[in-house]
């Protein structure tokens, strides 16, 4: 959905420089399409087995892209009340709405109770005792799966990794049968299901076989205590191509996947968020200024970190490109932003085509955690966003004022 036609950069069918000229930078442009077409390749992949796939709807949040997902059929996973608010506001149905993060608050857990999503994963037995609570209070039970602590490797970035036992989430793996069976006590928990989610960007099959097998085992000895599951939900992670990576498709994950589940009455849930929105977006930059320091060559754009920290926050790569394919020479430069950081830089050492003052360059793959993880550092107003579908396009997010920028302070 992001080409090159007649040597312009196209999203679908729109020209990227028509948005941009209209739009100004920066500015994130997604793929309506794309997103429907990963959701879609995901959903299929599994269609051999009961499944629901729940959007992770941190990797990007925007109503538009929400609603989306949401029409196409999909769930969310959320990690917060202000996105079960979103969640809600862009047409997730509640039943089809699970609850993660290890420190949910007892005003999150009400809101969600009363709005009836389908469960809390919860991460800890003091939080189990909590939701119990809180849960009595409102006379309702709340359904729950227990997040597990796998100690599994998803060979990745060490800052998103999140399976192994020195990462804050979930219930360590020893005493997560003792965690089932108290909870099985507790009045106002139905006990529905047990999840994982072992990490991000993860580019082999290998640790989710070695997850489920882990979680089936789990299943097998709770059935055992007398605690059948409904759901099994094995998180997001899947990962997607920045660079040069050749991450499994969602049809390779059901193949290794899918025998492991025959005869068994489990419902399957998935949580992908990057896989979903990854490289459905990209962020449209304007060249600044070039300069010549010894032996570098920086090229200073008007986006910066605030705007895409994946690079200053993970050393990230995101390939950059001109608007338009030519002849031109490439040089070796560092693509940096106009902050007051040395981190504020979206390539180092990279051979592009040297661009113009006053070009524009995409910076690709920029769809998951880019606009969602953007914040007004040196008081820049957020960028605005735009949606292509076919050859129409539209602004779903206004780009910020300065007014914006002083909002409700004093
Ligand atoms: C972040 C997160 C996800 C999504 O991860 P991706 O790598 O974007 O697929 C899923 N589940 C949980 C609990 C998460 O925290």
């Amino acid at each position: 959905m992001f080409t090159f036609k007649r040597n312009q950069f196209q999203v679908e069918d729109v020209l990227v420089r028509d948005i941009v000229e209209k739009v100004g930078t920066p500015v994130y442009i997604y793929s309506k399409n794309r997103i429907l077409d990963n959701f879609k390749l995901f959903d299929q992949a599994f269609n051999s087995l009961p499944h629901l796939i729940c959007y992770a709807l941190k990797a990007n949040s925007n109503l538009s892209v929400a609603r989306t997902l949401a029409v196409a059929g999909a769930g969310t996973d959320i990690v917060s009340g202000g996105e079960l608010y979103r969640a809600l506001a862009s047409g997730f149905r509640a039943k089809k709405i699970v609850f993660s993060g290890v420190g949910k608050t007892k005003d999150e857990m009400r809101y969600a109770l009363r709005a009836g999503i389908l469960m809390f994963n919860v991460e800890s037995s003091e939080e189990l005792n909590v939701l119990n609570e809180v849960a009595g209070v409102m006379k309702k039970k709340a359904r729950v799966a227990i997040r597990v602590n796998p100690n599994v490797e998803a060979d990745t970035h060490h800052h998103i990794t999140t399976g192994k036992q020195e990462n804050k989430f979930g219930i360590h793996k020893n005493t997560l049968l003792d965690v089932y069976k108290n909870a099985k006590k507790l009045h106002n928990i139905e006990l529905h299901g047990l999840q994982a989610h072992i990490g991000s960007q993860i580019t082999s099959v290998k640790p989710y076989v070695e997850l489920l097998t882990i979680l089936l085992d789990f299943i097998d000895k709770l059935a055992k205590q007398g605690i059948v599951l409904k759901t099994l939900d094995i998180g997001g992670g899947l990962g997607i191509t920045y660079d040069k990576e050749v991450p499994p498709t969602p049809q390779d994950l059901a193949l290794a996947l899918t025998p492991l589940l025959r005869e068994r009455p489990l419902t399957l849930l998935f949580e992908p968020g990057r896989f979903m929105v990854g490289n459905s977006g990209i962020l449209v930059t304007q060249v600044l200024y070039r300069k010549e320091a010894g032996e570098k060559t920086f090229v200073i754009v008007d986006a910066a970190m605030n705007d895409l920290a994946r690079p200053a926050l993970y050393d990230a790569y995101h390939e950059i490109t001109p608007l338009v394919q030519d002849r031109r020479a490439q040089r070796v430069v560092d693509v940096v932003g106009p902050i007051c950081e040395s981190g504020d830089y979206f390539a180092r050492q990279r051979k592009i085509p040297f661009p113009k003052c006053g070009e524009y360059l995409a910076i690709l793959s920029a769809g998951a955690y880019g606009f969602a993880m953007s914040s007004q550092y040196n008081s820049r107003p957020r960028v605005a966003e735009v949606m292509a579908d076919g050859k129409y396009w539209k602004i779903i997010r206004k780009r910020e004022s300065l007014k914006d920028l002083i909002r409700g302070e004093k």
